[in-house]
């Protein structure tokens, strides 16, 4: 049974290409503030809209001169002062130095910046201090040595960081063209479940997927919209999927494994999903489902039948459906973004599937620690409070050692 089904490697294959696929299609842009950009994905180039630096920049407080001049330690007469955000000084005449500040403009003539700390002052004199020497270019970015007027800063597709909004504000943009946020339609299955206020009757539970979902989707930039619960009846779930045709990712958690209330897959089928698998090895998060439903006039609606159990829900929407989502959302990521780390305990690994344990970082001796939070399974919310990421341990390895580089995937 489990043989027949795809690996975590070529699962995570398929959905790359999916995900290919899918930011193809051109997603829906909308202009916004630049500080609102934060973390949305960039949907046309931001560009330099003169040259980087504009002007020759002195990088010290000094004295700008000739190198040649000053490296002999000749007197320099202080012909003027300049300072940030001074028009262009005159030219720098023969055997002169202009007093310069940092993010000044170097005036013509000059070819280096002495640094204040390696002259020696002298009645209205300046000279390169004993010991200390000078060479043209010191202390000063050329003109457009950064960038040229026109130049691409910030590819489309690239999610906007603090260092992003930087440049942009650079060069003068005080909004910026974003892809939209997708909508994700999340759809929680199942009888058990009980909404968050309310308090369980025997053999209920609350429904903290829903929650736990909307989070996830939100942090990877998408717009999660929470369905109503279905309950684990065919036409129930079969209705309640209708709506979610509107939606450019949907999320479906629970009725995916082998039991007898699992009614997801079938009415799935009802609408005509093209499956790409029903099974990953991976635990947890085995029972995965992921299809293409088609719409009429639309393109087809990526969908995730995701296993209901929340560390299961959790890890397969990382692994999986983040990636769609992303491209949905315009951004050029085609896989989730793994960090090394080094395993800080022995972990125990399975002969046929990959793992995927939640577990917990810290930083000691110049690397990336990383222990399993210990769990009573997939089930464990309180165990899973106390994790920051899942670590990777790839399928055929009985153990994994401490010591031994791992791969993790934080959240
Ligand atoms: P299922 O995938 O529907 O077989 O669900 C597996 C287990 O996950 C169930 O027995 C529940 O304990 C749990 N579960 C399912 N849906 C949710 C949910 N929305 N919130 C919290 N736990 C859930
Ligand atoms: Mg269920």
């Amino acid at each position: 049974m489990t043989a027949s089904l795809p690996g975590y490697a070529e699962a995570a294959a398929l959905i790359a290409d999916r995900a290919a696929w899918i930011a193809e299609r051109n997603p829906r842009s909308e202009q916004i503030g630049l500080s609102a950009a934060l973390a949305r994905v960039l949907a046309e180039p931001v560009r330099a809209d003169r040259d980087m630096p504009a002007f020759p920049r002195s990088t010290r407080d000094g004295f700008a001169c000739r190198a040649a001049e000053a490296a002999s330690h000749a007197l320099l007469a202080v012909a003027g002062s300049i300072r940030a955000g001074d028009p262009l000084a005159r030219p720098l005449p023969r055997g002169a130095a202009w007093e310069i500040m940092t993010g000044a403009a170097v005036p013509q003539g000059a070819d280096a910046v002495v640094m204040l700390e390696h002259v020696e002052h002298q009645e209205g004199s300046i000279r390169l201090a004993a010991g200390r020497s000078l060479s043209a270019g010191d202390n000063i970015v050329p003109a457009a040595a950064e960038a040229r007027a026109g130049d691409e800063l910030i590819p489309a597709g690239t999610r906007i960081g603090p260092a992003h909004i930087a440049a942009a504000a650079a060069c003068g943009y005080p909004s910026v063209r974003v892809f939209a946020r997708p909508r994700v339609a999340i759809l929680t299955t199942g009888d058990e479940l009980v909404p968050v206020d309310s308090t369980p009757g025997p053999g209920q539970i609350r429904n903290s997927n829903a929650a736990m979902l909307a989070a996830l989707v939100a942090q990877a930039g998408g717009d999660p919209w929470i369905l109503p619960v279905a309950r684990d009846e065919a036409p129930q779930i079969e209705s309640a999927l209708r709506p979610t045709l509107d939606a450019e990712l949907l999320l479906i958690s629970g009725g995916v494994s082998a039991g007898k209330f699992d009614l997801v897959e079938p009415a799935l089928a009802q609408l005509h999903a093209h499956f790409h698998f029903t099974g990953v090895r991976i635990q947890p998060g085995k029972p995965l489902v992921y299809c293409e439903i088609p719409r009429k006039d639309a393109p087809v609606l990526p969908a995730f039948g995701l296993p209901g159990n929340p560390i299961s829900s959790a890890a397969t929407f990382l692994l999986f459906a983040q990636v769609i989502l992303a491209a949905l959302a315009g951004s050029r990521e085609k896989t989730p973004r793994f960090d090394a780390a080094i395993a800080a305990r022995d972990v125990k690994g399975k002969s046929d599937l990959t793992r995927f344990v939640p577990a917990t970082t810290s930083f000691a001796d110049g690397h990336t620690q990383v222990e399993p939070v210990g769990s009573q399974g997939s089930g464990d919310l309180a165990a899973f409070a106390r994790a920051d990421c899942f670590v990777m341990i790839p399928e055929g390895l009985d153990r994994l050692s401490a010591g031994s580089p791992v791969s993790i995937l934080r959240f």
